[in-house]
């Protein structure tokens, strides 16, 4: 599905490393193609918090792919304006009762500007609460489709979730003076879209069954 061949960044391998000092989590690198960023993971060492990093493996490396509309397109000033690298920070739930948070520039934890020493590329921040996001349903997909459909969407629904917040997130990242309301119709609106594509055409067409 690649339009473009993928553009090998090179990451030296000592980086890897770090993570065994960080206790209590661990880490899934995501590697796709440009224009997407690295992601790097950083997720509690639970059954849930590994689920949760895998959700969004799966959606970042199949969902995106097929989706319309296409987060590449809906969000290519974001994509063009990211560093190389981010640092997805997830915890089960976030202090705030928030869903996401972009960390300001210059202000990202130990374990990001670790990771931008070592590897010598620009690094973002975000935070992600994956508990409170799977129970986030602004407009719950029953409202858009028959009951059955809508039991069969739930993982469907959680991982269009979890890629709008991260998009939500990522574009205060890389406008961090684009006003909220802005940021937000825009990640309502490819959120309510997303979900009425998936809903017609939940299934085989987005990998739900691997
Ligand atoms: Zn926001």
């Amino acid at each position: 599905m690649r339009k473009h061949p993928a553009q090998r960044i090179y990451i030296p391998g000592p980086w890897r490393r770090l993570w065994d000092r960080l206790r209590g989590h661990e880490v899934l690198v995501i590697e796709f193609s440009e224009p997407l960023p690295i992601l790097v993971v950083r997720h509690p060492r639970t059954r849930r918090g590994a689920e949760a990093a895998e959700s969004l493996r799966t959606a970042w490396v199949q969902l995106l792919t097929v989706m319309e509309p296409d987060p590449r397109e809906v969000y290519a000033d974001v994509l063009s304006a990211l560093p190389p690298m981010v640092m997805v920070r997830f915890e089960e739930r976030n202090a705030g009762g928030v869903l996401g948070h972009a960390c300001p520039h210059g202000l990202e934890s130990d374990a990001t500007k670790r990771l931008q020493s070592e590897t010598g590329l620009p690094v973002g921040e975000v935070d992600l609460a994956y508990r409170q996001i799977a129970e986030w349903q602004p407009r719950p997909l029953a409202s858009l489709a028959s009951g059955a459909e809508a039991t069969d969407s739930g993982e469907l629904r959680y991982r269009v979730a979890l890629l709008t917040v991260l998009f939500h997130e990522l574009e205060h990242l890389a406008f961090p003076d684009r006003e909220e309301r802005q940021v937000r119709l825009r990640s309502d609106a490819f959120y309510e879209a997303a979900l009425e594509a998936g809903v017609r055409a939940v299934g085989s067409r987005y990998g739900l069954d691997h």
